[in-house]
């Protein structure tokens, strides 16, 4: 079997060992009232921000004809009563996935779609996914991580238990995102690790392609069309609706085809497997203020 990695998304690690992220959901386990009023505050304040950073949006938009951008919100928005309330790089994130909308909606436009909306205000009684980065958490052992929270609170940090999924080991964490299920309250920890990818005991030959353009690249007419990968994960080109990783990952496969020198097996085939959207896999991509974070393969766990 032959893997094939993207190099640019893929860093190494001392001894040359590709790595990958991936993301363990945790439900919180004995949970107090006060942590669970605490972490429900926590998404409260994401809520308000969101719909802060949206509306300052909006008005900037109103009076002036242009929109704010992440860096212009982080600036204006940073003394906020809801940006104060989380810890800096929370609110940022925050700030950074309104961006992420915003140009989703900007493509959507210019793509001519009609039924492209702004982004919009969420429900007060949401809340919204808090994230944890750097300093702001602490893995801890026994399943537990330590959550470090602004000056404003009485209480510093808090201590959460979690329950792993069977047969999870967790790499170097990079980050942990709280959410809560609206249905049943409970909470969740998204914990995003790295680990290394062990190809070979899985027999796996690795390959590195550049993933330059691939993304970007219609698997049907070819063409490069930089607008077609538009929100939530869709690619949107000749009539057809694709899975962006899909899209990518068959531009990949196809570099690697075509310098290799090989044939393409059968791609009537997977051109029709690609051409079903498939909507079970809609990831967000991240935007920092330089631009668009590359990704990882997404792994189910
Ligand atoms: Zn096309």
């Amino acid at each position: 079997m032959i893997g094939l990695a993207r190099p640019a998304r893929t860093k190494k690690s001392g001894n040359d060992v590709p790595i990958q992220t991936l993301t363990a959901k945790a439900k919180v386990v004995d949970l107090s009232d006060q942590d669970a009023l605490l972490l429900g505050l926590l998404g409260f304040a994401a809520t308000k921000l969101w719909n802060v950073a949206n509306h300052h949006r909006r008005s900037v938009w109103g009076a002036t004809g242009k929109i704010p951008d992440f860096v212009q919100q982080c600036r204006e928005l940073k003394t906020n009563r809801w940006y104060k309330l989380l810890p800096s790089q929370s609110s940022q994130e925050i700030l950074s996935e309104l961006d992420d909308s915003y140009r989703s909606w900007f493509s959507h436009r210019k793509n001519g779609d009609p039924s492209a909306r702004p982004p919009g205000f969420r429900k007060k009684e949401t809340l919204s996914t808090v994230t944890f980065k750097q300093k702001a958490f602490e893995i801890l052992p026994g399943n537990r991580v330590k959550l470090r929270l602004p000056k404003t609170y009485a209480r510093r940090e808090m201590v959460l238990e979690y329950h792993l999924p069977p047969d999870t080991t967790l790499g170097k964490v990079q980050q942990v995102k709280l959410t809560c299920d609206p249905t049943s309250g409970d909470w969740y920890v998204h914990i995003a690790h790295r680990v290394p990818i062990e190809y070979r005991e899985a027999g796996i030959r690795v390959i590195q392609v550049s993933e330059k353009n691939t993304s970007t690249t219609c698997p049907l007419c070819n063409k490069r069309v930089k607008t077609a990968r538009i929100q939530r994960g869709l690619f949107l080109h000749c009539g057809q609706a694709f899975n962006a990783d899909l899209v990518g990952a068959y531009n990949i496969l196809q570099r690697y085809l075509r310098e290799a020198g090989r044939a393409w097996p059968d791609p009537s085939g997977v051109v029709g497997a690609l051409a079903r959207p498939a909507v079970n896999r809609f990831v967000w991509r991240k935007t920092t203020p330089k631009g668009r974070e590359q990704g990882t393969f997404k792994q189910a766990v």
